[in-house]
């Protein structure tokens, strides 16, 4: 059994998952309505991602015996000025997801629940992975800066990622 506390504080990040799964849908909707197909493709894999977050942490209550509350999700943002612009958002974005994995860990410290905290290692790597892909990307779109070309091979270069079932969901589902 896992204790209410710590039950609350996993719904809230299931909602926070959801939320940054609708985040990065919205963005690949702009994308693909501006053009860059191979940055909505990019984004949509992105939100893909998040459910699987989402469900992980779905998988895990239900695993403890605890019961998974679905709240509402709050309004996304629907327009980014530039490609820099959605990424710099989704940096600062995974910036507070990752405090908000490290709250949850020091939570589950707090109550001697060392189950979440073994489950919580994966996402603790996770977000390390994340806040460095989006350091990169970002760090080639100041290269780009106004070169279309550039862009157009970036864009081309995003349109070839594929979508990978997260090892917690491959292996538990
Ligand atoms: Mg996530």
């Amino acid at each position: 059994m896992i204790s209410n506390k710590l039950q609350d504080a996993i719904n809230a990040q299931i909602n926070a998952e959801f939320w940054s799964a609708y985040l990065y849908l919205s963005m690949s909707m702009h994308f693909e309505h501006e053009g860059h197909a191979g940055i909505a493709n990019w984004f949509r894999i992105q939100f893909r991602e998040e459910q699987a977050h989402a469900e992980i942490f779905m998988n895990y209550l239900n695993s403890r015996g605890g019961q998974v509350i679905l709240a509402p999700i709050a309004e996304v943002p629907t327009k980014w000025e530039t490609p820099l612009a959605a990424f710099a958002n989704t940096l600062e974005h995974e910036e507070k997801v990752t405090s908000l994995i490290n709250n949850l860990y020091a939570l589950a410290v707090e109550e001697k629940d060392y189950a979440t905290c073994s489950k919580l290692d994966w996402f603790i790597t996770e977000q390390v992975e994340e806040e460095e892909t989006a350091r990169g990307l970002i760090d080639q779109l100041k290269l780009i800066g106004d070169n279309g070309l550039a862009l157009y091979t970036f864009n081309q270069e995003l349109a070839t990622r594929t979508y990978v079932v997260p090892a917690p969901l491959a292996t538990t589902k």
